[in-house]
């Protein structure tokens, strides 16, 4: 059933250079596709849902960037927007009337956040964040949950040590023991964990810090119920609460999942589709919150390239066609007939594989348990099988990200046609994990 192999004769030879110029041949980790057969690759051009690589072979894509491209590749209106600003000028270091506009059309679509400020990445922005909530609280610990990932800052490269609450141990080297001793880290889904950490540490917690929807390792949906039980114990010990919407974000609508959980964080934080897929972060609370930042308040932060004016062109034509009515709606029940097929595929088979989803969000877990709420619950082992099934899909002209705890997303420019040939192709590769 194997299809003859393609060429991927460029994306090597292109791999094997910038291995000279890279550490791993990528500027980012996941890009080297160490979790997954094969080697990276490498790019050439993109249109609506479809990528094409150095050896001219087109996939389907549901990498998606990882997450921005909730338009697909090379939207008319984007690029359009960002072409027009490119004859303007790429950066003053001054203040445009476009930081305003798009600031305008994300406040008055979002009422969970009065300010906002833009840096150039979802790093950027968490690591701001925690600087206001500490500044604000004038207490120096975070709690984070094992599983969520919130960016590449020093504080939060940290894992979790063993036992209920423990302070956590550094995940990267580089990070000081110091700084990881700041950052407790506990499971998600588990409120006697939340209340040991706030007995053990009452009157120290500046902030918990906690993904939208975590969706970096694996899908793992909270309840509503742990989300507002979150929401009340943070409030009770006057801790901030920082909702990561860096991926939820724009992504489950424009109030993003503090909307989907209906609770009022202290501080939220964007990435990703703000910038239409160009590199644009923002953190957003209360005015009396934002007042901290400097110039304003004692909390400094700053930004050379700060709302970059192509940047927010960028992101004003994605999120102008996001507000549109039923924009959500339609994504979502696209997703949904999409989600519910390769469903009834798998248990008309009997395969041992869950698909979760949420919004236009997606994760296969190759796994019999029907509920997976931590990161702990995962097997890595069942990563084997992901590997296969992202080969397959790759011979097959279909783009998964090269990690089995990586999501899948998909755009608006994902057509019903290209569904359902992706479809045909998940099935065959879930046939050939299963059946060999
Ligand atoms: C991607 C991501 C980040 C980091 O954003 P970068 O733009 O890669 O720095 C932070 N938090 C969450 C939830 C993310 O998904």
């Amino acid at each position: 059933m194997q299809t003859p192999d393609i060429s991927r004769a460029k994306s090597a030879e292109l791999f094997e250079k910038a291995k000279q110029y890279f550490p791993g041949g990528v500027n980012s980790p996941v890009r080297a596709f160490k979790s997954v057969y094969g080697t990276p690759l490498f790019i050439e051009r993109g249109d609506k849902a479809h990528l094409w690589d150095a050896d001219g072979n087109q996939f389907i894509d549901f990498c998606c960037s990882w997450g921005p491209l909730i338009l697909g590749h090379n939207n008319d209106q984007v690029r359009e927007a960002v072409a027009a600003q490119l004859s303007k000028g790429l950066s003053f270091g001054a203040p445009t009337a476009l930081e305003n506009e798009l600031a305008e059309l994300i406040i008055e679509n979002n009422k969970y956040i009065e300010k906002i400020r833009f840096v150039s990445s979802g790093t950027e922005a968490v690591m701001s964040a925690i600087r206001l909530a500490r500044g604000f609280t004038k207490r120096d610990k975070i709690i984070k949950f094992d599983g969520c990932y919130h960016g590449h800052s020093d504080s939060l490269l940290v894992k979790a040590g063993s036992g209920l609450v423990t302070f956590g141990e550094t995940s990267s080297a580089g990070v000081p023991k110091a700084f990881a001793d700041e950052t407790i880290v506990i499971e998600l889904n588990d409120t006697a964990a939340l209340e040991a950490a706030f007995a053990e540490f009452k009157g120290q917690v500046a902030a918990v810090i906690i993904e939208g929807i975590p969706a970096n390792n694996g899908l793992l949906l909270q309840t509503k119920e742990y989300m507002h039980f979150l929401r009340e114990i943070t409030k009770t010990n006057g801790t901030m609460l920082i909702l990561d919407e860096v991926i939820t974000g724009f992504r489950l609508g424009f109030e993003g999942a503090a909307a989907y959980y209906d609770i009022q964080p202290d501080i939220i934080t964007y990435g990703k589709i703000i910038g239409g897929g160009m590199p644009v972060g923002a953190y957003g609370a209360s005015r009396e919150l934002m007042a901290c930042i400097s110039p304003d308040g004692a909390v400094y932060q700053a930004g050379t390239l700060s709302g970059n004016p192509v940047a927010m062109a960028a992101g004003i034509a994605a999120l102008k066609i996001l507000a549109q009515k039923d924009f959500y709606t339609n994504l979502n029940a696209k997703t949904a007939t999409f989600v519910q097929d390769i469903r009834s595929y798998i248990a008309e088979k009997g395969y041992q594989v869950q698909l979760f989803s949420v919004a236009s969000i997606f994760w296969f877990a190759f796994t019999e348990q029907q509920d997976i709420k931590k990161a702990s619950e995962i097997n890595p082992a069942s990563m084997d099988a992901y590997k296969i099934m992202h080969r397959e899909l790759l011979n097959r002209g279909v783009y998964f990200g090269p990690s089995g705890y990586e999501v899948g997303f998909i755009s608006e420019a994902h057509t019903e046609s290209d569904l359902d040939t992706a479809k045909k192709h998940i099935f065959e590769a879930l046939d050939i994990v299963f059946n060999g």
